[in-house]
């Protein structure tokens, strides 16, 4: 088997050329948007949509309007080259990587879609005003340049899931979203281009983060009923003490409306800080 090279396109224009040949040919067309330093996480995104469509489009865009201003926007890890390399072996058509200038003539006078503060006034909307703002509106115009029949978002980012399915619901956009698992290292830690962050005593600390959401689950397979405090206290018994949590919530999944018990459908939530960095989790019960 022959694998052509990956396509590196930098301008909107070439993205449109090629998406309209695709088109032409009925190409079914995946698109996995990404902020690159492609890590396993991301590949299982990717390798879903191979096998689902014809044609692959991986976006690698550091977004600078989904940042606050005392986030690491600048520190973002950035390995290009790394992450063609991956594209390639995997099959990828091509990669979108756009310079900031390329997807906004100018952020201070910008269009932008607002999703409802309802699903932003939570989790990490909380603590990250205007994040879910400027997700929604890069990724309403990666959809209008990329035009992909499937688009493939990790379950990592749990609440930006949600916001982009109620977007394209409320705004008809012509995609389907498709949800996927969390990846994670065989320690339990979830995968996250962040975690390149973490010195090792800082990732030993991390790995506990999976192990609260384990240990819940099996408080709750056991047959306990647990409200948001005994879920808390299960958390402050296993994380080190300097492990700050940022949020630790209970959701139904299908409406991302607040639950007091654990039950079926449950997402729980956890955002924590550790040497300053920031790290989330979720599990769906
Ligand atoms: P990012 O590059 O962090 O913006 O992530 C790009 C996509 O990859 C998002 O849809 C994320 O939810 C997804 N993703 C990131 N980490 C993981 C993971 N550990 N498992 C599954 N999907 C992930």
């Amino acid at each position: 088997m022959q694998i052509k090279n990956v396509m590196l396109l930098k301008s909107k224009s070439e993205v449109r050329e090629l998406v309209s040949v695709l088109k032409k040919d009925n190409k079914i067309i995946g698109f996995v948007p990404t902020m690159g330093a492609l890590h396993e996480g991301h590949e299982s995104l990717i390798k879903r949509a191979i096998t689902e469509c014809d044609n692959v489009i991986v976006s690698i865009f550091v977004n600078p309007t989904q940042f606050g201003p005392n986030e690491d926007f600048d520190a973002y890890p950035k390995q290009l080259e790394q992450d063609i390399e991956i594209c390639q072996k995997l099959g990828v058509s091509a990669i979108f990587a756009p310079v900031a200038e390329e997807m906004y003539s100018n952020t201070e006078c910008l269009t932008s879609v607002i999703p409802p503060e309802s699903l932003k006034n939570k989790m990490c909307g909380k603590s990250r005003k205007g994040h879910f703002d400027g997700v929604a509106t890069v990724v309403l115009k990666l959809f209008n340049i990329v035009q992909p029949d499937n688009a493939y978002f990790g379950m990592k980012d749990a609440q930006q899931l949600f916001i982009i399915k109620k977007m394209v619901r409320d705004l008809d956009i012509p995609v389907n979203i498709i949800g996927c698992p969390i990846v994670r290292e065989s320690s339990g830690l979830a995968m996250s281009s962040r975690n390149s962050y973490l010195s090792v005593e800082a990732k030993d600390k991390a790995v506990k983060i999976s192990k609260v959401l384990e240990s819940v689950r099996n408080e709750y397979l056991s047959g306990k009923i647990l409200d948001v405090n005994q879920v808390m206290s299960i958390a402050k018994a296993i994380l080190d003490a300097e492990i700050s949590i940022e949020y630790l919530e209970m959701y139904n999944y299908q409406t991302l409306m607040p639950v007091n018990t654990v039950g079926a459908e449950t997402l729980i939530a956890i955002a924590v800080k550790i040497d300053g960095i920031r790290l989330i989790d979720n599990l769906l019960i």
